[in-house]
Formats: C-alpha cells, structure tokens, sequence
C-alpha cells in the first residue's frame, strides 16, 4: 500500500514537472515571437505587396528560403514549379511535415492597404493584377515564425522537421507535382502533417476544427455536346446541341438526389456554355464547363459514370449516331477530398484546450471547396494529417461588423484583408504549442 502510495505521488510529481515545462516552454514561444514581431510584420507586408501567380512564385520562393536558410535550415530544392522544403534534423524523434502554399490569384486588390498589391502577373499570355485575396501570405508568414521558434527552441524537441513550401495551391497542381518528384521521395516519412488556413469570419485566437472529411474532391469535365447544325427555321432538318444541352444540364441535376445516397454529399454546377454565334443558326456542337464536388471515392465514381449514362443516352434519342455521342473531357485539376485525422484532432484539440481555453476551439462543418493539401494525406493512410482554420478578425472588428450590418470580406474578394499583426503572432505560438506538444507527448 505504502509502495503504490509512493509509487502514485512519483507520477503526481512527474505530472506537474512536465506540466511546469510546458508552461514554461510556451512562455519562451511568447518570448520569441515577441521579439521577431517586427521582423514578422515586415515579411508579411512585403509578401502581400508582391504576390505572384500559381507556379510563377520565383521571387516569393526566393524570399522564403533565404529567410528560412539563415534560421539554420537546409533547402532540399526541386519539388515541381517553386516548391522547396527547408529541413531541420534534430535528433530522433518523430518527423513533422508542415505545409504552407505561396501563390495569389488574379484579384484586383481593393483594400486601403499601404502595401496593397499592384502587382501584376501574366498568365498564358495574358496580364492579370495579382493580390493574396486567398491570405496565403498569412500562411507564410506563419511558417517563417513557426520555424524561427522551432530553431531557436531546438533544446526543447527531438525529431526532424519538414517545412515545406508550395507553389500552385489554387489551380490545384502544386502538391500533385510534389510528392511525384524525386527529392520529395528523398525525405523521411512523416509520423504527421499540418497546414493552416486563414479564415475570414473567425476571430483571432479561435481555431476551427473538422474531424474526417472536411473539404470535398474536385473535378473539372469539359463535356462537348454535338448535333446537326443547319438553318434555325428548319430544325427538322437538323439535331439541335442547344436543346440537347438544355435537356442534359436539366437532367443530370437528377444525380445528386436520385443516384447518390441520400446521406451523401455531392455538387455537380455547370459554370459555363458556350455554344452557337446568332439566333438563326443552329450550331454543330455545344461545350459546357462543370465542376464536381465530393466527399468519398464512391460518390466520385457514381457521378462519372451517370454523367456519361446520361449524355450518350440523351444523344442516341435524338437520334444521333454512336460516332457523335459526348466528348467528356476531365481536366488534369483533380484533386481528392481533405480527410482530417480524427486521433490527430484529439491532440491537437486537446493541446489548444490546455493553452488557450475551451472557447477558442471552434468545430467547423465541412465545405464543398477543394485544398490540394489533400494529396499529402492521400498518399499513405497512415500518415495522419491535420488542416486547421486559423480566425483573422479582431474581437473589435467582428463586434464592429456585427453592430453595423457589415459584410466582413470573404476569401477570393479583392477586399479581404486580415488584421495580421494579431493573427501572425497567434498562429505561430499556437502552432508552436502543438509541435512541442506532438514532438513530446505525441510522438509514441
Ligand atoms: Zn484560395
Ligand atoms: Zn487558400
């Protein structure tokens, strides 16, 4: 009796050390983000001033590893477009691969910003005005804060560290060419893997979790649709792609709440036909644009096996021969659906719980949006892998927002502006908190 009490008091003490730690080694991530938040705020300016296209991030890329370089980390170059990973080996332990992307989008920016974007991209031969209306430059002025922290509290962890940087998050090729490089093959396998994203409606300190699938598969088909064109007074004479399109488009809607189950989730959109040249002419053909969203590989199969039942069927009735039945075009964009570990979320969960409170832990519902963070998830099933939605408004500016009626701009609007210098240093001492956590507690 006397051995277990001991026995119990030993682990009590053990408890409460290791407790001490943790308080004591997050007081030292305040401490150090304290100190770069200059440094912090000047990355993020200069990163949202001069954002690039997908694939064209050259001198964003450049940024990022000279910075991450001086920290003490190696550059494994080489990962497809301007991806690179900047490693840190520190000892044995569990390897964590962290992800940020880097590209802008084709957004005028509208915002007041001092440093608003006036950059300019080009893009198959065409200019665009770039702005990081998708608040990756949050996402990588993180990155660079979570990874000065972690060199600088090397003594703290044992383990490697992947910082990884992205090109092409949002045309959805960047992660694709990633794992199917060489280099990339190279690295150790990670035990986990993380990434952000900035969220335009929640506030600064709040984390927004989704266990399982949390961000659905896309697809983009391009579907030509064929007829016999001729004079529009004398359709009889003719096989009409405009009405055969319509009757299409109006019956694959039956899809989603006739073939797939009813507790499914699925989205098929037409976001585009083009087709004929004035109203007095029947035209050869007609090609719609459609996105397909899904959550599970099953749903995935239905959808592209009734698009096609649906199409050909459709153009045999109207008497069309087997040589001009739907061309279905799929696009080399596709990405699979973003699966959120659920035992990995419970760690993570319960790390911010610790930290900062229960309120700050938001359960968010999944969306039909794509992430191509999904990849890295989806390559072995046993890497448990994690993207968290990090708030970016001020209490002031929601409360603001709420009193006055006013819309707070969304993600991939020319106005979306987060209030960074609270949300930067936050993300890094909460992302600096569950690293710790998972090199120490969660490694085994
Ligand atoms: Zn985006
Ligand atoms: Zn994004």
């Amino acid at each position: 009796m006397r051995m277990l009490f001991f026995l119990a008091s030993l682990f009590a003490i053990k408890i409460a050390d290791a407790q001490k730690n943790y308080v004591a080694n997050l007081k030292q991530v305040e401490k150090i983000v304290q100190e770069n938040s200059r440094f912090l705020n000047d990355g993020y300016k200069r990163l949202h001033e001069f954002p690039e296209l997908s694939t064209k991030e050259i001198n964003t890329a450049a940024f990022l590893k000279t910075t991450i370089s001086s920290f003490g980390y190696s550059i494994l170059d080489s990962l497809g477009y301007q991806s690179f990973a900047a490693v840190l080996k520190n000892g044995n332990g569990p390897v964590i691969m962290y992800r940020t992307d880097m590209d802008g989008l084709p957004v005028k920016e509208e915002t007041t910003l001092p440093f608003a974007s006036k950059a300019i991209g080009i893009k198959d031969n065409e200019t665009f005005p770039v702005m990081h209306a998708c608040g990756h430059d949050i996402h990588m002025s993180t990155w660079l804060g979570l990874a000065k922290v972690m060199a600088e509290m090397k003594n703290e962890w044992k383990g490697t560290i992947i910082f990884l940087a992205q090109s092409a998050e949002e045309t959805a090729q960047g992660a694709k060419r990633i794992i199917s490089s060489v280099n990339y093959k190279s690295l150790p396998k990670a035990n986990y893997q993380l990434a952000v994203h900035d969220h335009a409606e929640l506030q600064v300190g709040e984390v927004g979790f989704c266990d399982e699938y949390e961000m659905a598969a896309v697809d983009m088909i391009n579907i030509t649709i064929y007829g016999k064109g001729g004079h529009g007074a004398a359709p009889q004479k003719c096989i009409d792609p405009i009405l055969l399109s319509a009757q299409y488009i109006t019956e694959i809607q039956s899809i989603i709440s006739r073939s797939l189950p009813p507790i499914e989730s699925g989205v098929i959109t037409v976001g585009a036909i083009n087709g004929g040249t004035v109203g007095n002419v029947i035209p050869n053909q007609v090609v719609l644009k459609l996105t397909i969203r899904t959550f599970s590989q099953d749903s995935r199969n239905i959808i592209m096996k009734r698009l096609k039942e649906i199409g050909d069927n459709l153009a045999r009735a109207a008497g069309l021969p087997e040589t001009l039945l739907p061309k279905y075009d799929l696009l080399d964009m596709s990405i699979p659906s973003v699966y959120n570990n659920p035992e990995l979320g419970k760690k993570l969960k319960d790390c911010f719980n610790k930290y900062m409170g229960t309120a700050s832990v938001v359960k968010i519902k999944p969306m039909m949006i794509g992430e191509d963070f999904s990849v890295y998830g989806q390559q072995s099933d046993s890497i448990p892998s994690y993207i968290l939605w990090m708030g970016t408004l001020t209490a002031e500016r929601r409360a603001k927002s709420i009193q006055s009626n006013i819309e707070i701009p969304a993600l991939h609007t020319s106005k979306f502006a987060p209030d960074y210098e609270q949300c930067i240093p936050q993300n890094v001492m909460m992302m600096s908190a569950a690293m710790l956590e998972l090199f120490n507690n969660g490694g085994k």
